[in-house]
């Protein structure tokens, strides 16, 4: 082939490093030949979805051969009752990755400049990137966002949007509520800021805060949610978007028309709906996290301390003892793309899942000395 047909994407699409995401169970499955493998690398809900939003998903069958409500009244209904907003001050994406970009798209074009952190979601970078934007990552300060260098350098650089990750992935990090106020209150009002809440709902009760009601006074901010997380419907790839209505309406106009569709919209209303699911799916993974945590410690192994349903420890040789839990059927996730080589991500499981990558990790380490 004498045509390099990556020359005929902009520079900035060629230059792109894609996303890499966790190894699928069947994949390993395949390379292994290997059955009853835990897969701790994509922070999935362990208890998997509700009991009601999989009734729903599957009472919602009976209608795919008709496109979705392009629109997702229902749910955007249901969404608007629960955080007192109008239906225009929502959009739903397919997945909240789907907003994330939606809202470059929209606001930003070539040569924009867009502020983020080191070692946060890898993809406030790449949605930057696919509209030519420039992205500038500050640095992290204990791993997490440094919100005070964040503005100083958004303002030096003349930045149109700032993305903010609480809790962040892959380091966990929280940012309190004063510290985001203060942030936004300090801000000029052209600047967009995303908050990604994408774990919002693994917050413990005294760290909990009400973003939504700081849209009145921040008209810049706009937040994102998903249900893949706590509600547990990562493939049916839903999320939403809560802002001021012209924002919201700047993501309507580049979404797909129907981005959302109705197996989903209806999984995610009777998710939504089910209070004690998500309860439940918080209160296992305060447990294992305390679990695996107490026997990292044990292991005498640093982690970042997380508040969201994943965990970052450091450890030495990270990609060989990757490669060791991969063989003794246990997926966790390396976080060398986020600049921390020397480390590993595992997400919390079921009380035994967790159990089995502990022992699995002991049994590694045990070999190396
Ligand atoms: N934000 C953060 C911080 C995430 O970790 C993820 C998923 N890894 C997402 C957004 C996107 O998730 P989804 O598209 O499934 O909503």
């Amino acid at each position: 082939m004498s045509l390099d047909y990556s020359e005929l994407a902009p520079a900035w699409i060629s230059a792109i490093a894609p996303y890499q995401p966790g190894k699928p169970i069947s994949e390993l499955e395949r390379e292994l030949g290997i059955s009853g493998i835990v897969k701790l690398a994509s922070n999935e809900n362990p208890l998997g979805a509700s009991p009601k939003a999989l009734a729903a998903a599957r009472a919602a069958l009976d209608e795919i051969a008709r496109y979705p409500d392009g629109n997702g009244f229902a749910l955007k209904h249901a969404l608007a009752q629960r955080y007192a907003v109008t239906h225009d001050q929502i959009v739903l994406g397919n997945g909240s990755n789907d907003l994330l970009e939606l809202a470059a798209r929209a606001f930003l074009t070539v040569g924009d400049k867009v502020v983020y952190s080191d070692h946060a979601f890898a993809v406030y970078a790449l949605a930057t990137q696919a509209v030519g934007a420039t992205g500038i990552s500050v640095a992290a300060r204990d791993f997490g966002h440094d919100l005070e260098a964040m503005r100083a350098a958004a303002l030096a650089q003349g930045a149109k949007m700032i993305f903010i990750a609480n809790p962040n992935n892959p380091t966990g990090t929280f940012l309190s509520a004063a510290a985001l106020q203060d942030f936004l209150r300090a801000l000029s009002a052209n600047i967009l800021v995303i908050l990604d809440e994408a774990y919002n709902e693994y917050l413990p009760e005294e760290c909990r805060y009400d973003s939504v009601g700081w849209l009145k006074e921040f008209p810049n901010l706009m937040i994102s949610r998903t249900f893949s997380k706590a509600y547990g419907l990562a493939s049916l790839r839903v999320g939403y978007a809560l802002g001021n209505a012209q924002v919201i309406d700047m993501l309507n106009r580049v979404r797909q028309p129907f981005n959302v569709n109705s197996v989903a919209q209806a999984a995610a209303l009777a998710a939504l709906q089910d209070t004690d699911f998500v309860q439940q799916t918080f209160a296992l993974n305060r447990r294992g996290m305390a679990q695996i945590t107490k026997e990292l410690s044990r292991m005498g192994l640093e982690y970042i301390p997380s508040f969201g349903n994943f965990v970052s420890f450091r450890i030495t040789d990270a990609i060989a003892v990757y490669r060791r839990l991969l063989e003794s059927g246990v997926i966790v996730r390396p976080i060398a793309n986020y600049d921390m080589s020397g480390w590993l991500r595992v997400s919390i499981g079921l009380e035994s899942e967790n159990e089995k990558f502990l022992s699995a990790l002991k049994r590694i380490l045990g070999e190396q000395q």
